[in-house]
């Protein structure tokens, strides 16, 4: 298993295609703009080796015959999916943003169960390449969200918002397209791009599922602007050691080989993918945000103190509100995990029902912390000048005076960048729309809940008969 500093010097191998602010980067290791989303995603990788945490971040692979990390790891046993949601939160918690290994680990896992389904041929194609990312301890961007363009048009009337396949020879596929929302991709080894949506027949040259080299020719990445970008770096910065990352990606006529090709134009197997994809991270969702709001919870803690009102009790009841909330995410996110079931091909899935109510909670639950957060912080996190204006030898003594502490001005740049949008990837944004917008969750709830079951109960409890 690679060390946290082996990582980073592996993402100076590559030859990334990567656009900011209308340039082109050729050292995006050492941007300030990119430093501290890869910092978030070392983490996963120190925390293999860290002894407090590895039992945790590691795991045993059947496939390698070894530890490998949890991030390229298959759900063997339910335990692996709490553990899954535990070293979320603990990661969340240390670096109070997304760590961006998320959508690999959970898009290999709905893999597995799709190519399983596909046939032989697919999965062991499948297998052979999950042992080279165990064995190299790769990060994956799984790459999902088509532009779409205009909803209400299919695929194949709008091409260009999907990713697809354009030509197939006898050396492999031919691929073009985009991917949005890409969260860590310019910090990853590999993209595994699966469909974003249920095709139809007709349209199968989207139903394609591959693994590319996150710097293969035809590759182009534009990193997602923040609103926190000019302060990354600075003492304004909030979070002031790590970020999270969105990319837009451009793929243009990539070329990939067989074997690296794994659904291609099966509809039912990508059906598979997509659904098993959505419940592993709807549920993560359980696990890392819970993680962030912690340190919400901690900076506003915090801050009373600082302001000397933690004795309060109408600040104890919010501080314990903002607990409670964040605690019944992570309860269904555990809950999700617990009530797992075996799939044929012996990967463990979550509950569906669980885990997309877990997710739909994340886009509610947090929007009130974040309110009770604001509201304990009080008005100056957002009227504060600089924190660079209190070291200033002229004004600085006269600003300290009014402002208090640095610690204050610090906590108050954390509690803002976490809530109304200076963070990196703002917090409530990535709550509603990351692993699916609410009415995708409501769309499998309202699936999967045995509707009869429940009429059948009320009508014998009100003296009916059921038919
Ligand atoms: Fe992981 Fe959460 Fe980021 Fe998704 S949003 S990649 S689950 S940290
Ligand atoms: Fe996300």
């Amino acid at each position: 298993m690679k060390t946290a500093e082996e990582y980073l010097s592996s993402l100076r191998d590559r030859a990334l295609v990567l656009w900011i602010d209308g340039q082109r980067v050729d050292d995006p290791v050492d941007h300030p703009k990119v430093r501290p989303a890869i910092n978030a995603v070392a983490e996963t990788y120190r925390l293999a080796h860290d002894p407090e945490h590895a039992a945790l971040a590691t795991a045993h692979s059947e496939l390698t015959g070894g530890a490998v990390n949890r991030f390229t790891h298959i759900f063997r046993q339910p335990e692996d999916l709490i553990r899954k949601i535990e070293l979320q939160r603990i990661l969340g918690r240390i670096t109070g943003t997304c760590f961006q290994r998320c959508v690999g680990m959970d898009g290999l896992n709905a893999l597995f169960i799709a190519t399983w389904e596909a046939g032989p041929e697919a999965h062991a194609r499948f297998l052979d390449w999950l042992v080279g990312v165990q064995e190299r301890d790769e990060v994956i961007c799984g790459a999902m969200t088509d532009p779409k363009g205009d909803r209400s048009r299919r695929p194949a009337e709008q091409p260009d918002h999907y990713l697809r396949v354009v030509a197939r020879d006898a050396d492999g596929i031919v691929i073009r397209g985009a991917k949005i929302h890409q969260t860590g991709a310019a910090n990853a080894h590999q993209i595994l791009v699966m469909p974003g949506a249920a095709m139809r027949p007709g349209e199968e040259d989207f139903a394609v599922a591959a693994a590319v080299a996150a710097d293969a020719p035809g590759v182009t990445m534009i990193l997602g602007r923040q609103p926190s970008d000019e302060r990354k770096g600075g003492p304004d910065a909030g979070n002031c050691r790590y970020c999270g990352q969105e990319v837009v990606v451009l793929f243009e006529d990539v070329r990939v080989p067989w074997s690296r090709v794994f659904i291609d134009g099966d509809l039912a197997a990508s059906a598979t993918l997509l659904e098993a994809f959505a419940g592993y991270h709807r549920a993560s969702y359980g696990g890392c945000k819970p993680g962030n709001l912690d340190v919400l919870i901690g900076a506003s803690a915090a801050l009373a103190r600082e302001h000397g009102v933690d004795g309060a009790h109408h600040v104890k009841d919010k501080l314990i509100e903002m607990a409670h909330l964040t605690e019944t995410i992570h309860g269904v996110g555990l809950a999700a995990s617990a009530r797992s079931t075996r799939h044929g091909s012996g990967v463990w899935q979550v509950d569906p029902i669980l885990a997309n109510v877990c997710k739909q909670n994340v886009t509610r639950l947090p929007y009130e912390i974040v309110r009770l957060a604001e509201d304990l912080a009080g008005g100056m996190m957002a009227t504060m000048p600089s924190l660079a204006d209190l070291d200033h030898p002229e004004i600085g003594p006269r600003l300290r005076a009014i402002i208090g502490s640095e610690a204050r001005g610090r906590l108050l740049r954390l509690v803002e960048f976490m809530t109304y949008g200076a963070g990196a990837v703002p917090l409530r944004i990535e709550c509603m729309h990351g692993a699916g917008s609410p009415q995708a969750q409501r769309i499998v709830i309202q699936r999967h809940i045995d509707w009869q079951a429940r009429i059948e109960a009320a009508r014998r409890l009100a003296g009916l008969e059921n038919p």
